[in-house]
């Protein structure tokens, strides 16, 4: 596969390796009901620039609708979640600007079936982000170049397979360059021959700096790939450390259970 960049150049290793490196997201005590059900109980966590930080906690404990807080889709009750230097939680901020700052993308129906490839990676940039046709075309076969598949600009969805058509919408979420990438559960519809090409593809955009916050059941992708782990349960943060420390040396018995299901 061809090499994936987002345009911003990767900083050193002494300073990816630092622990203080900025944080492009911080949540800091999030809340989120729905109705009477209680589901993020006071969420506190960061990540660092060019981290790949997993998300993982059983079904239902919140990692969806932890991200569609970041993404602006979900309301948060209390908290606030900054991207940057920018509180998202402010009501007042930009939806839109902010969008343009977050990529996103989703287990499944993330293109559109009636549309192109080249018209799907396009569409958000020139209806959201008021691009010209020319910028958005040739982001977008730049983008669609660095994952082999130009050649596809303007095939429809169906005729590519489940795997490729999460490569594009992961290409669609780099059109505007964003400082965070957001992938919740993006191999979980897939058939399992297909998985291996799209965590492929995310393992090249974190040696390329991406930074990215990825809720995920591929334990052990999750295990070699990501810098941190963060585990979910009952609406609270039971786990934050290195792969090592969560899924190999925690003694906590809850986690060791969790992580017993994967073995
Ligand atoms: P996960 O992604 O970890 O599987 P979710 O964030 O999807 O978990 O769901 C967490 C809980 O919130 C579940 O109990 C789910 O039923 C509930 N929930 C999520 N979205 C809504 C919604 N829009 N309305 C009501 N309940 C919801
Ligand atoms: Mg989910």
């Amino acid at each position: 596969m061809n090499s994936i960049t987002t345009d911003r150049p990767v900083s050193s290793a002494s300073e990816s390796e630092q622990t203080d490196a900025p944080a492009v997201l911080r949540l800091d005590g999030i809340r989120k009901s729905f109705g009477a059900t209680q589901v993020l109980k006071g969420i506190s966590f960061e990540v660092r620039r060019h981290e790949v930080v997993a998300l993982l906690g059983p079904s239902g404990s919140g990692k969806s609708t932890l991200m569609k807080c970041v993404n602006l889709l979900e309301r948060v009750d209390d908290g606030q979640i900054w991207l940057g230097d920018t509180d998202i939680t402010d009501p007042r901020a930009d939806q839109d600007k902010l969008r343009a700052r977050i990529g996103v993308v989703f287990q499944q129906f993330n293109l559109f079936p009636h549309m192109s490839v080249i018209k799907n990676v396009t569409l958000a940039a020139r209806k959201v982000h008021h691009w010209s046709k020319d910028r958005a075309e040739s982001r977008a076969l730049e983008l669609l170049d660095r994952i082999g598949m130009r050649a596809k600009a303007g095939a429809y969805p169906d005729q590519l397979s489940g795997g490729q058509q999460q490569r594009v919408a992961i290409a669609r979420a780099l059109m505007t360059d964003p400082e965070l990438l957001l992938l919740d559960e993006i191999t979980s519809a897939l058939d399992p021959m297909l998985v291996g090409e799209v965590l492929t593809m995310v393992a090249e955009l974190k040696s390329q700096g991406t930074t990215i916050l990825m809720a995920t059941h591929e334990m052990s992708f999750a295990h070699d790939a990501a810098d941190r782990v963060v585990l979910l349960r009952g609406g609270v943060i039971a786990e934050n450390g290195t792969p090592r420390e969560v899924m190999d040396e925690s003694q906590d018995p809850q986690t060791k259970e969790f992580f017993s299901h994967f073995r």
